[in-house]
Formats: structure tokens, sequence, C-alpha cells
């Protein structure tokens, strides 16, 4: 790669930020697209994070993707916010525009979609319930995905009820505590998890998942393992499955679109190289 002085910068702000998969994918779509351009990981200090981000306003960068902690404060600095993001109560994508205002965005929610119309390309969010299990800041974009892609019964299940109430009320959608998981799935066209369950060392829910129809899609936003205890259970079952690093790569894509204003060339295998990088 050679940087030049026009070279366009974009990159992934959070911390800890070194296991970060982004810098891998962004930076294949520019080799593979013979763009001028970099993607490079930045750690901030907590309490530093909307310093750091006011010094780039006015297109020093071209945009951020921005992971944990600081998806809330994201959104709290932009100067606007798309549908997806308000409704997330978070941002994943800051946008920098040449007049220094920030645009933010949510791309989690149609990454998710995008993982669905990849690995289970009959699926319909339109067709029935669809389940969505935690209500942290995962759950809020799938949620807001859902919905804006016209699903009319969106079910939110959580460990902590009224977390899940919080999400469900403003967008139409039912909670449910977590031992009402049965009740949840009874219909249901496709089922989420949004919790940390299932993260490399965590253990599983337990999960009724013969409740769910025949035809059920059941996806895992956890990546590490590829192949989560709950993926396991519903490919056990004969279910169709979508895994996470589907979701990650999928939000990459419209990322990659604003930052470098054009859509990512199919010709590299980015999934392969992801699936290296996590030693599969
Ligand atoms: P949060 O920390 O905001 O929320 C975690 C949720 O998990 C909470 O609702 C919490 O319940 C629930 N939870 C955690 N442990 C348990 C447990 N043992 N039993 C029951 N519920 C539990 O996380 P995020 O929403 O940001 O992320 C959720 C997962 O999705 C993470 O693993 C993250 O890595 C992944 N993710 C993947 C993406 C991708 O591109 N593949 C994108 C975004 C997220 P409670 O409210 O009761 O505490």
């Amino acid at each position: 790669m050679s940087i030049s002085g026009a070279t366009r910068v974009a990159g992934v702000v959070g911390r800890p930020i070194s296991h970060s998969m982004s810098p891998i994918l962004h930076n294949a779509w520019l080799a593979a697209a013979g763009m001028d351009g970099v993607y490079v990981p930045f750690s901030v200090q907590p309490g530093r994070f909307t310093a750091f981000v006011d010094s780039l306003r006015g297109g020093t960068v071209s945009g951020l993707n921005v992971t944990l902690p600081f998806k809330g404060e994201a959104l709290a600095l932009a100067d606007e916010a798309t549908f997806r993001a308000r409704t997330a109560d978070a941002a994943n994508v800051l946008v920098f525009r040449e007049d220094g205002t920030i645009l933010a965005d949510n791309t989690d929610g149609l990454g998710m979609l995008r993982a669905f119309a990849e690995q289970a390309p009959g699926f319909d969010p339109k067709a029935g319930p669809v389940v969505i299990l935690g209500a942290g800041g995962g759950s809020r974009g799938a949620a807001a995905a859902f919905v804006e892609a016209g699903c009319r019964d969106v079910r939110i299940v959580n460990r902590t009820l009224t977390k899940a109430q919080d999400i469900a009320e403003p967008l139409g959608a039912a909670a449910f505590a977590l031992n009402e998981a049965a009740k949840a799935f009874d219909g249901a066209v496709a089922v989420v998890n949004a919790t940390s369950a299932g993260l490399s060392g965590s253990p599983a829910l337990d999960l009724p998942l013969e409740a769910t129809p025949p035809s059920a899609v059941i996806m895992d936003m956890v990546y590490k393992p590829l192949k989560t205890p709950l993926l396991a259970q519903a490919e056990g079952l004969g279910r169709q499955t979508v895994d996470g690093l589907a979701m990650l790569i999928g939000q990459a894509v419209p990322s990659f679109e604003a930052f470098y204003g054009q859509t990512p060339p199919e010709s590299v295998d980015v999934r392969a190289l992801a699936l290296k990088a996590l030693g599969l």
C-alpha cells in the first residue's frame, strides 16, 4: 500500500481496538479496488473521545466506525443522526462533512439484514414475528432494522424485563422475560441472539428453541466462536442458521460506501480473510 498526499483516511475508534476486524476488511477492499485510501485503528482513552472526534471535524478524516465503549457518546456528539441511529440509541458510523458537521448512522441492523439475505436468502422479515434476545445496543439496532424492513411483530426477550420494555415501547414491539422465551418463539420466522451469552468462555443461554417453527431462521450476533452453542443447537434441530461474521461484514459494507464513496469490490473474499484472522 502506498500513501500519497491525497490518501483518503477513515478508521475505527474504540478501546480496546487491537482485536478489531474492521481494518482487515476495509484495507482489503481498498487494495482490491486500487483506491488511494487507508483505514486505521484508533485507541482512545475513555474521557478523550469527544475531544478526539471534534479535532477531526471538517474532513480531516472522511469517517469513523465506532465500537465499544463509545457508541452512545458518538450519537450524542453528532449534529445529525439517521432514524436507525436514533432508534438504536447508538452510532457505529460517523461521517465527517467538509462544513465541520458530523452525521451519525447505525449500520449494525443493516448488517444483520445483509447477513440474513446472504445466508438465509428465502427469509422475509415481513412474513411473521421476529424474536430478538437481549436489550443492549445490538438488540436496539436489530429491532430498528426489522421495523424499518416492515416486520410488524418484533418481540424482545431479555433477562432484565424493564430493559426489553424500554426498547419495545417506542417501536410498538412486545417485551418478554427470559423465562417466557417459549411464548415469544411461538410462530417466529426468526430468532436473533443479541446477548453476549455464548461468547468464548461465557455460558450459553438455555433456550427452548424447539418451540420455534421448523422453518424459523436462527441467528447469533456473536462470532467468537463462529458456531456458537445456540447455532449448534439450532442445527441439531434442523433449523437454518446465520452467523455473526456475516453481520460484521454486512455492517462494514455501508460504512465503506459512506467513507470512500463506492461499493466494496467483490473480487476479494473478505470472509476468508476474517476467518483466517479468527484462526479458523
Ligand atoms: P450489551 O452489553 O449492550 O448487551 C448485552 C445483553 O446481553 C444485555 O441485554 C444482557 O442482559 C444480556 N446478557 C449478557 N449476559 C447474559 C446472560 N448470561 N444471560 C442472559 N442475558 C445476558 O451488548 P451489545 O448489545 O453491544 O452486544 C451484544 C452481542 O452482540 C455481543 O456479543 C456483541 O459482540 C455482538 N455484536 C455483534 C455484532 C456483529 O457485527 N456481529 C454487532 C453488534 C454486537 P441484561 O440487560 O439483563 O443485562
